[in-house]
């Protein structure tokens, strides 16, 4: 018969957000258990160089990062486990939860740290090229595209707001939008509008990416109204179709927003349900960066031992 394992604290991901709960719940001595999900490290482990993360003034590359981050919570007594929590029941207390390979366990306090996934098209070279020329975060990567031309994908306020941040070092920005209009807001498409460098190439879909084997060197566009192909030479494709959090796991089970991020009550990490907590891009559809998921993990790991603390009494 399997045992149910019991935890204080229980943290759902290993992003920064993650490992900076499980951190300052350690040093609490709340003993976390973590399961760290598919992606251990999270969305950092598939980028080189993260040059804005404080504390690192050479730049670090993000998978050293997110080992670092483990070794340190690690070291101050984190139990991890590389796996994917697959169903939760958050009815009654204490919590219970399922990994994916069917072991049970119960927790008194649950901090939820699975982040967002960047959409991408899902075309040809794509993939092959994340993080050699393919990206989907302008702030992390526009740094590294200074005097090249890139292509930006979508028509949305990211797509616009990213496009027209990516002008600060690239030479040229063609913004690739699949209609004739844009979905971003009128400030944000007068902004794109009156930048020289932007070029909007309308009702105009991306279908390949290509390379050289280091990096990219062009994309394949189609016209959608003639059909007609159609090569560009860039050496950036930026994905900016939005985001996709990763929430699946809690539909119906915790308050979110129209597009899937869990609502916390600002400033805390307070879900719907008392003792669950969310940190990082999961409950952020804003900042989306390592260092405000770190912060938001820390809230969590507080707000949690002192829920805590208010229960015992
Ligand atoms: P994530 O890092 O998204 O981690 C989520 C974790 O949850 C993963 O470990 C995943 O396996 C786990 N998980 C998901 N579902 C489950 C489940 N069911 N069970 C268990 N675990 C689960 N930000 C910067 O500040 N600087 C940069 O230079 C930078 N570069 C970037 C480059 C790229 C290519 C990308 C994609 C993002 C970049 N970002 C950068 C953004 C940054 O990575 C995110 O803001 C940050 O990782 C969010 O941290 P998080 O802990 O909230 O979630
Ligand atoms: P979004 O509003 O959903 O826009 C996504 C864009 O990508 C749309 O233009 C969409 O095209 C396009 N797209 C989606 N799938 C595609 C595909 N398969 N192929 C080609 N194009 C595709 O997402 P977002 O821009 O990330 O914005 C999300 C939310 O955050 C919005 O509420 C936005 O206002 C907000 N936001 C605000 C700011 C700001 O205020 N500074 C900045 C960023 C985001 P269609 O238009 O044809 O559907």
């Amino acid at each position: 018969m399997s045992t149910v394992r019991h935890h204080k604290v229980f943290i759902i991901g290993s992003g920064p957000a993650g490992y900076t709960a499980a951190l300052y719940a350690a040093r609490a001595n709340l003993s976390p258990y973590m399961a760290t999900g598919s992606q251990p490290g999270g969305q950092l482990t598939t980028t080189t160089d993260v040059e804005n993360y404080p504390g690192f003034p050479d730049g670090v590359m993000g998978p050293e990062m997110m080992q670092l981050f483990e070794k340190q919570a690690v070291r101050f007594g984190l139990e991890v486990v590389y796996k994917m929590v697959d169903k939760v029941d958050f009815s009654s207390r204490p919590f219970q939860l399922w990994e994916d390979d069917g072991s049970a366990h119960t927790a008194d306090a649950v901090i939820i740290a699975t982040g967002a996934s960047a959409k991408y098209l899902g075309i040809p070279g794509e993939e092959e090229y994340l993080g050699r020329g393919v990206s989907a975060c302008a702030t992390c990567d526009g740094f590294f595209f200074r005097d090249q031309e890139l292509v930006v994908v979508g028509g949305g306020d990211t797509a616009v707001e990213e496009a027209t941040f990516l002008t600060r070092f690239a030479s040229k920005v063609y913004l690739v939008h699949r209609r004739g209009e844009l979905r971003a807001s009128k400030i944000m498409q007068e902004r794109a509008f009156k930048n020289d460098k932007v070029e909007i190439l309308w009702n105009t879909v991306v279908d390949e990416v290509h390379g050289d084997g280091q990096g990219v060197t062009g994309v394949t566009l189609r016209d959608t109204t003639s059909d007609e192909s159609r090569r560009l030479d860039v050496t950036g494709y930026f994905s900016a179709i939005g985001h996709k959090p990763n929430t699946d796991l809690f539909t119906g089970v915790l308050d979110m927003n129209d597009v899937g991020y869990l609502n916390v009550k600002a400033p805390s990490t307070y879900t719907n349900i008392e003792g669950v907590f969310a940190a990082g891009d999961v409950a952020d559809p804003i900042y989306r960066q390592a260092v405000t998921a770190a912060g938001m993990g820390c809230a969590a790991a507080i707000d949690a031992e002192r829920w805590l603390e208010a229960q015992e009494h």
